[in-house]
């Protein structure tokens, strides 16, 4: 994947984790660029299919693109962040440190990615008493 590709992909991402909205000048983990739809089942390394996510929720989407819903118990598809507007799945809860699905698709990838991971919901709560986040 060519670097300026990359580059546009961490910019219209405001260099936030797509998925959790962790800001990767805060954050220890390494980000990566993120295929929605994988390679595997026939995703292509194009804007309208990438993503920058931190890599645990990489690591945790994997190659899924659907999940179920805990609620429901429906298999439904994961957020898209290219299709999908992210404050009509998920609000912040506990004053910004802990994200809620609020539609099927919401709670389906909060589970699947484990939107509230320890780390992160430390993260937050520091940097939501320094004032930095939410980061929009
Ligand atoms: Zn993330």
């Amino acid at each position: 994947m060519k670097e300026s590709l990359k580059k546009e992909v961490r910019e219209r991402a405001k260099n936030c984790c797509e998925y959790c909205l962790v800001q990767a000048k805060y954050s220890g983990e390494s980000f990566s660029i993120e295929h929605i739809i994988p390679l595997i089942k026939g995703g292509l390394s194009v804007l309208f299919n990438l993503a920058f996510s931190c890599q645990r929720c990489n690591n945790h989407k994997y190659t899924a693109t659907t999940a179920v819903d805990p609620a429901t118990g429906s298999l439904v598809t994961l957020y898209n962040p290219r299709t999908d507007i992210w404050a009509e799945h998920f609000e912040w809860r506990e004053y910004f440190t802990e994200i809620i699905g609020i539609s099927p698709i919401g709670r389906a990838t909060v589970n699947r990615l484990q939107l509230n991971r320890d780390g992160l919901v430390n993260l937050r709560r520091v940097l939501v008493d320094a004032g930095l986040h939410p980061p929009f």
